[in-house]
């Protein structure tokens, strides 16, 4: 539905914020998008590491084949280029003792692709593999509708219930449940985990493929959006807090307004209660989890994928910085990427890259001898919301009280984990509804 001619004021300038300002320039609107921090892209942004002088993410960030509405973002921003995604999925699994799997995708017809690596997918034996396989194939049948229906229920009580081991969960399912939810099988939604098995593993052959941006996150975004939204007639505002929204604008900290025809507010849950208190009158409780990256350099290169998951370790994910980025240093950076690290957000950052480098010299026989010459640690208490049974019911539609005014974020009821595709497809969808407000 056009919106040419209409002002709209986007209020945050994540990835949700950036979708909505994009979306509804496209079709025609004025926008203006306001961004507190002096810089674009939220949850998903770079910067120079103070220590090393080096330009890191605020986290690894991955995205699949599945994510199509971020992948088109990225294409319409024309920075698609800075990322890379594998032709089909390949990942390298590993536990401590050196036993080994590869889940990767095959040129068969969905769900089939995943079957033959699956069948030899090491870290299960045979009647561990077949049992999973039982599950999997009663995860397709389910349908949005049974999936919905799960949303109580922890996924590990679901897995448990239909014959999955603590072994297995560990070994398999986490693999996959942890990175792209942000906690493990017991502590996410039922509904949420098997959307997840079936977007990403089960419905198309790519849908699992692991992209990556090659630059530094904040480039993917930044300069670009900037640039779409200044020539199609919008501004963006940054280094400014919206105070206060309604559907007809939104108050700047510095006093001043922006008068709109529509608003999208893709705030943080809470930010957008304190500004729009009609528009989410109850804080939804979603609670939060938290990642730390642990980036190390070494003298010489240690690890020999661009990507290894680790299962019974607490380095989780590894990956090759040097070859992802082509970061030109000698030797090699690797990033640890830490889901639901709450343990380790208590540690102090010395302790925990000293603790990771032990443990990766435990891993990685080529490891034990090198040097680490720097390390740097990120931590984000608040990374995404809680992936929690529960969770649908508590997070709210794009639709508010309040006539003109409509919510973005990754928290909004997308069906999605927080994830970047989460945070675009809501931006989409808030566009979609103030489009609908502004015709009537
Ligand atoms: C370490 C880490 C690793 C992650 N890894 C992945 C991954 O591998 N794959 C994946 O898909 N996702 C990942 N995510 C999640 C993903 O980054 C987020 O889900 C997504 O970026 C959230 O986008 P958003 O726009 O909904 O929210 P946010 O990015 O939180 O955007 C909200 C914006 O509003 C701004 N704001 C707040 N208050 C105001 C105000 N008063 N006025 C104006 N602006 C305001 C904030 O500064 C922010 O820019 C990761 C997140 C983290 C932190």
């Amino acid at each position: 539905m056009s919106l040419r001619g209409a002002r709209v004021a986007v209020a945050g300038g994540g990835l949700a914020g950036i979708a909505a300002a994009v979306e509804a320039a496209g079709r025609g609107a004025v926008v203006t998008l306001v961004e507190r921090r002096p810089f674009l892209g939220g949850k998903a942004f770079s910067f120079t590491e103070p220590r090393s002088g080096v330009e890191i993410d605020n986290g690894q960030h991955v995205h699949l084949g599945c994510c199509t509405a971020y992948i088109a973002l990225l294409a319409r921003l024309g920075s698609l280029g800075l990322t890379a995604m594998q032709p089909v999925l390949h990942v390298d699994v590993r536990d401590r003792a050196g036993t080994h799997g590869v889940l990767t995708a095959r040129r068969l017809p969905a769900p089939l692709h995943m079957g033959p690596s699956f069948s030899r997918y090491g870290l299960l034996t045979r009647a561990e593999r077949l049992r999973a396989l039982r599950a999997l194939t009663t995860i397709a049948a389910l349908g949005p509708r049974g999936r919905d229906a799960l949303d109580d229920v922890s996924f590990g009580e679901w897995l448990r219930a239909h014959g999955q081991r603590d072994a297995a969960i560990e070994r398999f399912w986490d693999v996959v449940i942890l990175p792209t939810c942000n906690d493990r099988s017991d502590r996410v939604s039922a509904a949420l985990a098997s959307f997840v098995i079936t977007e990403g593993l089960m419905r198309t052959q790519g849908g699992a493929s692991i992209g990556w941006a090659l630059a530094g996150l904040s480039h993917l975004v930044d300069p670009p959006a900037r640039r779409l939204i200044a020539r199609a007639g919008g501004r963006v505002v940054t280094g400014r807090a919206v105070t206060a929204a309604d559907g007809a604008g939104l108050d700047l900290d510095d006093g001043t307004r922006i008068e709109a025809d529509a608003v999208v507010l893709a705030l943080p849950p809470a930010r957008a209660r304190a500004v729009a208190p009609r528009a989410l009158p109850h804080d939804p409780g979603l609670g939060e989890s938290p990642i730390v990256n642990v980036h190390l350099w070494y003298d010489r290169p240690v690890l020999e994928r661009p990507i290894l998951a680790v299962v019974d370790s607490p380095v989780q994910w590894m990956f090759d910085r040097t070859a992802i980025t082509g970061e030109g240093a000698p030797g090699q950076h690797i990033d640890l990427s830490l889901s639901a690290a709450r343990a380790e957000m208590g540690v102090p950052r010395e302790d925990l890259a000293g603790a990771m480098d032990h443990e990766v010299r435990a891993l990685l026989p080529a490891a034990r001898d090198a040097r680490l010459s720097r390390w740097a640690v990120t931590k984000d208490a608040r990374a995404t919301f809680a992936p929690a049974p529960g969770q649908a019911s508590r997070r709210p539609h794009a639709r508010t009280a309040v006539d003109g005014l409509a919510l973005a974020g990754t928290w909004t009821a997308t069906g999605w984990p927080a994830t970047m595709e989460g945070a675009v497809r809501s931006g989409i969808t808030a566009v979609d509804e103030i489009a609908r407000q502004v015709a009537r």
